[in-house]
């Protein structure tokens, strides 16, 4: 089959190249001039697969909704007379209820181990630099939810997930990550030593050639304008370079998806999280992290990359402009310092704002669209770096007639 990708980020750069490895004969084409500009650019890096998402935690979800005004809040949501702000929001306090949330955790967890499989295969056999980095930490504050951690681990040693992960106290932990300064407020930390994080715009690149050795046709700087539909089929796209026909169409394209889908009249719940990361150098002479680390209480996010600290944070419902919200910025900043005094040249850091695009039940939307020849691969979230190989492998299978490897309920676009 000839297949047209929509967007060269991650997900659709993996999609072009599992699919061009399927036999497909793949164009893949995005805006602008470099892949992976957009979501998949200064990302936290996280790859999973073990650690259980706080998003799904029960008790996350009346915090963000309810303090959302606080200034410098990680998490911030200002009502605006928007109706698919607020049916997104009610579907996400529908799904997020402690049983569908469970279910909505272990659907998760299943794509992205499979997509962590395949994405150490494919690292492993072309012997890829990814600054990739093993080991991820929890920072835990409250005590409640430290003796709750304890008892679970005491209560369910066979459980798979307990395997992968240690608690550490407060001496442990000061022996496990030397480089973190250790507040007296902490309970404790939860390791997930199997867990990886690593670069996703450089994922990206390597992504890119492989598909040009492959024979994909990655056409840059083309805005794809429109569907083409013909006899209520979609046969193409419309760029101002003219048509781009095939036999099927993958739509790849984050939020821009759309206003593609408006012309088929589809209306999926997709809502933008606005975030952002700040790259800094390490100083010299400084002790780096042996593990990437997320405090949960503020979601920040502090990822080891060669020489240098990526800090992450931020889940804002409420932004219009792709400017940075300084407040939220600098007070993740000063608790980065906080936690990683001296370590790092914060004055120099370099900034990326950043957009992901959720579904209220936190998983992708993928597969077949209502319409024959168009197909989704979006919504991802914020696991699209480490769904990624996961996602298009299943797609291609479903394009090429094949059963995916792994079962797809709740995770297909027929469910909204
Ligand atoms: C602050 C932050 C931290 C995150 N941390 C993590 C993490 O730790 N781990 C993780 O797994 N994920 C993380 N994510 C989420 C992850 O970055 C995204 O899920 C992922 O990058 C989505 O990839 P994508 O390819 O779908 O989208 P994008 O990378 O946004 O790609 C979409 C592409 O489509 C193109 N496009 C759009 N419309 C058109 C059009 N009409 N014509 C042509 N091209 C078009 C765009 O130019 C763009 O290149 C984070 C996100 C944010 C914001």
């Amino acid at each position: 089959m000839k297949v047209v990708v929509v967007g060269a980020g991650i997900v659709g750069l993996t999609t072009a190249l599992a699919l061009v490895r399927a036999g497909h004969q793949v164009i893949l084409i995005d805006r602008r001039r470099e892949v992976a500009s957009e979501a998949s650019h200064g990302n936290a890096g996280w790859l999973g697969p073990h650690m259980p998402d706080p998003w799904f935690e029960a008790d996350l979800s009346s915090p963000w909704l309810g303090k959302p005004w606080r200034r410098g809040a990680p998490v911030s949501w200002r009502p605006r007379l928007q109706w698919s702000q607020w049916r997104w929001l009610w579907q996400y306090r529908r799904s997020h209820g402690v049983d569908l949330a469970q279910l909505h955790q272990s659907r998760l967890s299943r794509l992205l181990h499979y997509s962590h499989a395949l994405r150490e295969q494919w690292q492993s056999s072309h012997q890829l630099e990814l600054e990739l980095n093993q080991g991820t930490l929890q920072l835990i504050r409250s005590p409640r939810q430290w003796e709750r951690l304890n008892q679970w681990v005491a209560g369910n040693p066979q459980d798979p997930k307990a395997q992968h992960l240690e608690l550490l106290d407060l001496p442990a932990l000061r022996i496990a990550e030397p480089a973190l300064s250790i507040v007296p407020a902490l309970a404790g930390a939860a390791r997930w030593k199997d867990d990886a994080t690593a670069n996703c715009a450089l994922a990206a690149r390597h992504l890119k050639s492989q598909c040009e050795q492959a024979g994909v046709s990655i056409r840059t700087r083309e805005v794809v304008r429109a569907l083409l539909i013909e006899g209520g089929r979609v046969v193409g796209v419309a760029t101002e370079n003219g048509p781009w026909r095939g036999d099927g169409v993958v739509l790849c394209a984050g939020m821009d998806c759309l206003p593609l889908l408006r012309q088929v009249k589809a209306k999926l719940p997709l809502q933008t999280i606005h975030g952002f990361s700040a790259t800094v150098n390490l100083a010299p002479d400084a002790r780096g992290l042996q593990h990437a680390v997320l405090e949960l209480e503020t979601m920040l996010t502090m990822t080891p990359l060669s020489g240098r600290v990526r800090i992450s944070g931020g889940f804002h419902l409420d932004r219009r402009t792709g400017a940075l919200p300084a407040p939220a910025v600098r007070h993740l900043m000063n608790q980065a310092a906080d936690w990683l005094p001296g370590a790092a040249r914060y004055s120099d850091a370099t900034y990326w704002y950043g957009q992901r695009v959720m579904t209220p039940d936190g998983l992708p939307l993928l597969g077949p669209a209502r319409t024959p020849g168009l197909w989704l691969n979006t919504g991802h979230g914020h696991w699209g770096f480490g769904l990624a190989w996961g996602s298009a492998h299943v797609l291609a299978d479903m394009i090429s007639g094949q059963t995916p490897a792994i079962a797809v309920d709740g995770l297909t676009a027929d469910r909204y």
